[in-house]
């Protein structure tokens, strides 16, 4: 099957401005993360030919030799898979952004490892926003908290927060966990200095994601098509 990148992105793009309308938001209030897991350096560098700059990858060793390959493109690079111990230097040395912070641990080894030549590593932390549905992310009671640790860590620099709620087909209202979500964002908002980013929403869900104030959505296959079977799991560690 054939693929029309350009073509997706620009229906996409038509999604994101329709639901910025219906929720009277700006279009530039909302980023378009492409997310590149298990597609090709080739897909990558036509969807960069079209103007995206931001792009996603859970898996760390699919993504080093990705990212080496595409290094003269000047893209930005987004963690945004569960991050394990053993991963955290390459993710601290390859990557500008990591959304899937969700304890002190993973964020001080980022930190402690952050090059001291590049900027602060920009992080979301994970929240757990549907229950037992997820492994990953740390419960909505613990955010402050954990917060309140990350913004001393000086090899990083906290931003917001992210989540993945169960699909929209399996759950009867993604729109709630999406709701929780901004609520806590805006409850951190007032302590947290370059707090900005609200991380939800993907292919089946952005227009509920961006009614509840999401400011950068996670898109995959809309953008590059299904993903192969069996390597599509978001919950799937690197
Ligand atoms: C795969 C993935 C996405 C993109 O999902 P699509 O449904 O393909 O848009 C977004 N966020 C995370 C964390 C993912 O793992």
């Amino acid at each position: 099957m054939l693929i029309d990148i350009p073509k997706n992105l620009l229906t996409v793009e038509s999604r994101i401005a329709a639901a910025c309308n219906a929720a009277q938001r700006p279009r530039h209030s909302v980023q378009l993360l492409a997310v590149s897991k298990t597609q090709s350096v080739q897909a990558v560098a036509q969807l960069a030919s079209c103007g995206q700059v931001a792009f996603g990858e859970n898996y760390v060793q699919e993504a080093l030799p990705k990212l080496a390959a595409l290094s003269q493109l000047q893209l930005e690079w987004h963690f945004i898979g569960p991050i394990q111990s053993n991963k955290t230097a390459d993710i601290a040395a390859h990557f500008d952004w990591a959304h899937g912070v969700d304890r002190l641990k993973i964020a001080e080894r980022l930190s402690a490892q952050r090059p001291a030549h590049l900027p602060a590593l920009n992080i979301c932390v994970q929240v757990n926003v549907s229950g037992e549905v997820s492994k990953s992310g740390c419960r909505p009671e613990d955010v402050s908290a954990l917060c309140s640790r990350l913004i001393g860590l000086p090899g990083l620099r906290l931003r917001g927060l992210m989540a993945l709620p169960a699909p929209a087909a399996q759950q009867a209202n993604v729109r709630a966990s999406f709701h929780i979500l901004r609520q806590l964002f805006e409850r951190q908002a007032a302590t947290t200095p370059h707090w900005d980013t609200l991380s939800m929403g993907m292919s089946d869900d952005l227009e509920e994601a961006i009614a509840e104030g999401s400011t950068l959505i996670r898109i995959g296959s809309a953008l590059f098509g299904q993903r192969i079977a069996g390597n599509s799991a978001p919950e799937t560690a690197s």
